[in-house]
């Protein structure tokens, strides 16, 4: 019988109780990634896998499978469907959400992040991901996800519970979280209502665009042709439109990211050359977010 290690028999424990987990790079030593890229831009924090939080499973056979073949891999758990997180990442932030909170305790549980912030769960909301809902805190919901202990962070330290995540129903966001993630702010992101047409939606959408760049030429040897533009033209169009979905709460800016890499790999664009155009294409899409049949209006 093969053994799983620490992080295998604690992704398979979130598995069994019903979170949908995955694979991530986890980091090699300070600012360090596991993964080829020389110089990686989210050390210890992007999905190992293609299509990242969109492959996370409960199926323990495919979990044992991932961990037996990347042991030290860490973990990444599905938020939007057992929880959300409440991700906070600066003192500022901690601050924030106290005042918030206004004595009203956060009981679920919590983790200490490896580079000193917090993450609260609470019961699912129904919202996506928020970036700065307030300042220094991100919210983490449906098409999110976050790392979990005992993976490492790139700063050196240890995801781990300060509160555990245990079988039972994680207790519901505290009022005054609830409504600062209904604010103003929170009327260009509605929440989407048909969370599994939505996923389909965006894998959908993410195969067709990586498809296309994928499938785009190189340019002929030598020829001084307006197609030499063709694959990073390909590229930028798809970091635009995914962008637009990433803008929209509907999928994380991870995931995206990282099918794009690989489908610019797959076409034989330059490494440092395609993080560029993916990071400018998603920026512009992410400022235009896609208004959605399935919600999301801006
Ligand atoms: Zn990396």
């Amino acid at each position: 019988v093969r053994r799983l290690g620490p992080l295998g028999r604690a992704a398979l424990e979130l598995a069994v109780w019903g979170v949908p987990v995955f694979p991530v790079f986890a980091p090699t030593g300070p600012g360090r990634c596991s993964c080829v890229s020389a110089d990686c831009a989210r050390p210890g924090k992007h999905p190992r896998v293609r299509r990242g939080v969109l492959e996370a499973t409960r199926d323990p056979d495919q979990v044992r499978e991932w961990w037996w073949r990347w042991p030290g891999a860490s973990i990444g758990a599905a938020t939007g469907s057992r929880f959300d997180v409440c991700d906070v990442d600066s003192e500022a932030g901690a601050d924030a959400v106290r005042r918030l909170l206004a004595g009203e305790a956060a009981a679920g549980p919590m983790v200490r992040t490896g580079s000193g912030g917090w993450h609260l769960y609470v019961a699912p909301t129904g919202q996506g991901n928020r970036t700065g809902f307030l300042p220094g805190v991100d919210w983490r919901g449906r098409g999110g996800y976050v790392i979990v202990p005992p993976s490492a962070h790139a700063a050196g330290e240890v995801y781990r519970w300060v509160r555990p995540l245990t079988a039972e129903r994680v207790p519901p966001a505290p009022a005054g979280l609830l409504a600062a993630l209904a604010g103003p702010a929170a009327q260009r992101r509605e929440p989407v209502r048909i969370a599994v047409e939505v996923t389909r939606y965006v894998q959908v959408a993410i195969d067709r665009e990586c498809h296309m760049v994928a499938a785009t030429p190189a340019p002929p040897a030598g020829g001084r042709n307006p197609a030499g533009r063709g694959r990073n033209d390909a590229l930028n169009r798809a970091a635009f439109n995914l962008g637009q979905l990433v803008g929209a709460g509907l999928v994380d800016e991870q995931t995206v990211r990282g099918a794009l890499d690989d489908a610019a790999g797959r076409c034989g664009l330059g490494v440092s050359e395609a993080a560029r155009t993916i990071r400018s294409g998603m920026s512009a899409g992410i400022a235009h977010p896609r208004p959605t049949r399935a919600g999301g209006r801006r």
